[in-house]
């Protein structure tokens, strides 16, 4: 899957009866993580006492939220902040502007027609605002009628949300974000976000954003999201919490986050909607399901979800928790399809977690895990067998280095002092006494286990007598640095351990679909939508409940932006317009959904790079002043090509001289455009390219 560092396949065990909570008093933790070497200021160690913080809580996790509370900024919610969000909202806007405002200076720059294509209206035409073409929404059918969209996230593995909206509010499920991979061809864009247009037009009724578990794929988008959806309070349980409050402290410039720490089990009211929520098993802990409570039933959402069980048989903490909720009346069930394509069950990281003790216990010389940093149970259990076996710890990356950090602040994990190690420290042990925790088993080139690999890490080198692990699944797209990876390791003559062996050292954290079934059978809903996933995935989930009896009437199987309207306990309307769902892409900082021009444009430049036409003209007779500068990037070598340059600027000159023959006054803009067609066809003709070419012509 796409998110290579936190939605990554893996499992773990349902958060109610973890060995490891508890292990320390809570209020002893958080100081405990401030003394931690080294680390970086937390969320929660430096200022636990600092005043004004919104953090809202159930009165269970009122201990907890002691420890949450430092969250960057300390504007209370008065209306007058409300006022200032509306502000910022509009900068943000601004900011959008500004953009658009860019791209025309850079016209202006290098010539009005900076497109080699004419066929396309000008630049600021096609970064108009609103777009004609948008589909009118139909209101809600009824004044009791629910609408579920899935707004994004369902055409791919990756930013999730889910709306639910009654007459009088809107919760939003979820804000995840894409990583994009090679193959969706978009230079420079960094992640792709779901679309807010139908929240943003319906801002006044979103009530809260409700957060399922802490990976990216479902809280990413939320620095980016929040203003346009209007800075709604945000519901989650604790783990989540510090992490969305980690990122957050990326972006100082967002408002406060008005942040309400859930547990498990709770409910609670936002607008009208009451909404339950109930522990799922996923690879990390307060993972959460939720049921919205309607007039025509509950609509449950599974956030992603496993089952943990021995072979085949789901544990009691499962039959319990879904039992419960089977036992209410579910009108709708939205449940993860991103595994519906593996048969049977999946590994139990139950499993693994033995195995990888196992291997722990048996290592001869340094064992280095690559593993992903949003695998919190397996970090833990790592730590914890080395703590038993006595063994030291270094970990490799930030990511871990954090997520270690933030799993000590919520109570997950207690290291022992001395256990974690710099890997300075490494030659004063002896090498089966030192276990490394790393990133990058994804082949990531600059990440740690690829540095390790290639010999250049300051302090680790690779021996014959160690053992890289890799404890992760192969991302799709990442195949063939994951073999450079590999091919580097066995170079070093290191043992490789790898997640195909027989005994698992991996296992997702997303059931296959003899668990999703099972699910569905506790939770005996009137109608069903699969989501998370490819269509595939999505449609083999929908075969598979048919299968097993489902009727498959009651099943929606939905596309970004599809619109369902629950309008009685046994009727729906699927309506035939959808919910904007183009692409929101974050490049760089920037965050937009008409970049398809910069992203044209960057395309063409990988392709056939670009042609710099560089022209003084003499205003008075039209002529040259000399012969035009050419200057070429990513096109052809022009050391190679001087008949080819000679011949273009022969052409060149003949071109413009033939337009401002005769024009007066002279047109500049007009000879830009001429030009550009007659040397992209020129260049076409003799290279087999369509390099850009941006004229630029200077009359003095
Ligand atoms: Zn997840
Ligand atoms: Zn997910």
């Amino acid at each position: 899957m796409n998110p290579n560092s936190n939605g990554a396949p893996q499992n773990n065990r349902r958060p109610q009866g973890r060995p490891y909570r508890g292990h320390r008093p809570l209020d002893t933790r958080v100081k405990h993580a401030s003394t931690l070497s080294g680390s970086a200021p937390l969320p929660g160690s430096s200022s636990a006492s600092r005043p004004g913080s919104t953090f809202s809580h159930s009165p269970r996790s009122a201990q907890q939220n002691r420890s949450v509370r430092p969250f960057r900024g300390n504007r209370p919610t008065s209306n007058a902040t409300r006022a200032g969000q509306q502000g910022e909202v509009r900068r943000t806007d601004g900011v959008g502007g500004a953009k658009a405002t860019g791209g025309k200076r850079r016209r202006g720059r290098t010539g009005e027609r900076m497109r080699k294509s004419m066929t396309q209206p000008p630049l600021h035409h096609r970064m108009a605002e609103t777009d004609p073409k948008l589909p009118v929404i139909p209101p809600l059918p009824s004044a009791d009628a629910i609408r579920v969209i899935p707004i994004a996230g369902v055409e791919e593995i990756g930013r999730n949300m889910i709306v639910v909206e009654t007459a009088d509010d809107i919760v939003v499920f979820d804000a995840g974000l894409q990583f994009v991979s090679e193959e969706s061809n978009a230079p420079g864009v960094n992640y792709i976000l779901p679309n807010t247009k139908y929240l943003e037009d319906r801002v006044h009724k979103i009530r809260a954003l409700v957060v399922t578990h802490g990976h990216l794929d479902h809280t990413g988008g939320i620095p980016f999201i929040m203003e346009r959806i209007g800075n709604p309070p945000i519901y989650t349980q604790y783990l989540t919490s510090l992490m969305i409050a980690k990122r957050q402290e990326e972006f100082p410039h967002l408002p406060t986050i008005d942040m309400h720490v859930v547990k498990e089990g709770e409910s609670f009211t936002v607008g009208k909607m009451t909404i339950k929520t109930f522990p799922v098993t996923h690879s990390i802990p307060d993972a959460m399901g939720v049921s919205v409570i309607t007039k025509f039933g509950n609509i449950v959402i599974t956030g992603d979800i496993k089952l943990a069980h021995v072979d085949g048989k789901p544990l009691e903490d499962e039959v319990a928790a879904w039992g419960s909720v089977g036992k209410d009346k579910n009108v709708l069930m939205v449940a993860d399809s991103t595994n519906a394509e593996r048969e049977g069950f999946s590994a139990p990281e139950a499993n693994v977690h033995a195995n990888i003790e196992e291997i722990v216990r048996n290592a001869t010389g340094r064992l280095i895990i690559g593993t992903f940093a949003s695998q919190f149970e397996r970090l833990i259990n790592v730590i914890l067998s080395c703590e038993r076996m006595g063994k030291k710890i270094v970990t490799e990356g930030r990511s871990i280095k954090v997520n270690i950090e933030i799993a000590q602040l919520a109570g997950l994990l207690t290291v022992q002092k001395g256990t974690i190690i710099s890997s300075t420290e490494i030659d004063n042990y002896p090498a089966d006494r030192v276990v490394i925790l790393s990133t990058g088993a994804q082949g990531e080139e600059f990440a740690a286990l690829m540095r390790i690999a290639t010999g250049k890490h300051k302090s680790i080198r690779l021996t014959e007598r160690d053992t890289v692990v890799f404890s992760s699944s192969v991302v799709p797209g990442n195949e063939i640095s994951v073999q450079k990876l590999k091919d580097n390791i066995y170079r070093t003559g290191a043992k490789v351990i790898h997640y195909r062996t027989a005994n698992a050292v991996h296992s997702t954290g997303h059931g296959n679909i003899g668990e999703l079934i099972w699910i569905q059978q506790q939770v005996r809903p009137k109608f069903f939508m699969p989501v998370h996933g490819h269509h595939s995935m999505l449609r083999c989930h929908a075969n598979a409940a048919v299968e097993n009896g489902f009727p498959k009437a009651n099943i929606v199987i939905p596309d970004n932006g599809t619109i369902l309207d629950i309008t009685g306990e046994n009727t729906f309307i699927v309506q035939k317009e959808k919910a904007p769902s183009e692409d929101i892409f974050v490049d760089g900082f920037s965050v937009g959904a008409k970049q398809e021009v910069v992203i044209r444009d960057r395309q063409s430049l990988a392709n056939d790079g670009m042609f710099v036409i560089i022209a003084t003209v003499n205003v008075k007779t039209g002529r040259l002043r000399k012969s035009p500068d050419i200057i070429s990037r990513g096109f052809v070598y022009l050391r190679e090509s001087q008949q080819l340059l000679s011949e273009a600027r022969i052409l060149i000159k003949r071109t413009v001289e033939k337009h401002t023959e005769n024009m007066n006054p002279l047109n500049l803009d007009y000879v830009k455009d001429e030009l550009t067609e007659t040397v992209s066809a020129f260049l076409m003709q003799k290279t087999n390219k369509t390099p850009m070419v941006i004229p630029v012509l200077i009359g003095i």
